[in-house]
């Protein structure tokens, strides 16, 4: 949480929740734009865009015309490399929904220097910030030099605080940050967001604030500190209940989330339906990520003590 520094008051918005703006930001850019976002996604990058009319039509494998999609694999780590081509509007979200990978500080740098190369902007969604235990790990896109000028970040309060439902987080829209026009001008973005809010909506309800600005108390940071701590509690458990039946998993620790391959050659549908029959086990199947989840599935560490354990329970009998 320890990004305010770098900016003033008037570089954060405050908002009803991250998965809002994700699909806001939407009305301040162009419609030719070309898009890249990482598969397996959030959902919400893809879908806002498709809404929009922004992409050319569905293919059979779910995936859109139009979209320039970057593999996150086993091979590179779930973390791509920026494009050979040009675009104009990149996707990233670090630590990872639905993968729990993280990036590095090289790998962040290397997408702040293609996005400042091509003009290009990053919509970074550090919606897991607070999950991140690696010290060497970046919880912010402008701990990374040059971020300022490309970047717009998300944050949620969603997934600190509990405030899935009571809906509150804000955006970073640096004053720094310029956008190229069709004729090739630059302008800032921070005036059109602010005249979008101010058009569009009016903020966040004030008891809601008073809930997200107790969040920042001593109390309150003690209190998200042990509900983070409880929920990584949950994901050293439920991975270790993966190891020991040999499934082969990634994340799951520096991200409530555990990207599990599925075996034998299952699909993810195929293990999905087999974990709710065979041990009444909800998990969430890798393919309704995107293409590149087929062959995977996630497993949320958002849950109680005793649900976890006995998922690890029950995990053992399949
Ligand atoms: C949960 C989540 C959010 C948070 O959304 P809110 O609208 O703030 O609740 C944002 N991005 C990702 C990737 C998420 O998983």
């Amino acid at each position: 949480m320890g990004i305010a520094k770098h900016f003033t008051a008037t570089e954060i918005f405050v908002s009803d929740g991250s998965k809002c703006d994700c699909g806001y930001i939407l009305d301040i850019l162009g419609d030719q734009n070309k898009v890249a976002i990482t598969d397996p996604v959030y959902p919400v990058y893809v879908d806002t865009n498709v809404m929009a009319g922004h992409t050319g039509p569905a293919r059979k494998d779910g995936s859109y015309e139009g979209i320039v999609y970057l593999p996150c694999t086993a091979e590179n780590n779930f973390v791509p490399q920026p494009p050979k081509e040009h675009v104009d509007l990149v996707y990233l979200c670090f630590p990872n929904n639905p993968t729990g990978a993280v990036a590095t500080r090289e790998q962040l740098a290397s997408w702040v220097d293609y996005a400042r190369r091509h003009d290009a902007l990053v919509l970074f969604d550090a919606a897991y910030e607070a999950y991140i235990s690696d010290p060497k790990i970046s919880h912010s896109i402008f701990e990374i030099e040059g971020g300022h000028e490309c970047a717009i970040e998300l944050r949620s309060f969603s997934k600190i605080g509990g405030f899935t439902g009571v809906r509150c987080g804000f955006t970073v829209m640096p004053k720094t940050l310029l956008a190229r026009t069709d004729f090739g001008k630059k302008l800032p973005l921070h005036a059109l967001w602010h005249r979008r809010w101010s058009t569009k909506a009016n903020s966040v309800s004030y008891p809601v604030q008073r809930g997200a600005e107790a969040l920042y108390s001593d109390e309150g940071r003690q209190q998200c500190r042990a509900l983070i701590e409880h929920y990584m509690g949950n994901a050293k458990i439920l991975r270790e209940a993966c190891e020991k039946i040999g499934l082969h998993f990634y994340g799951g620790t520096n991200a409530p989330y555990i990207w599990v391959q599925t075996p034998k050659g299952l699909t993810s549908w195929e293990m999905f339906d087999r974990m709710l029959r065979e041990i009444s086990v909800v998990v969430t199947p890798g393919s309704g990520f995107g293409a590149q989840g087929e062959g995977y599935f996630r497993i949320s560490a958002f849950n109680s003590r005793e649900n976890a354990e006995e998922v690890a329970r029950r995990l053992e009998k399949l």
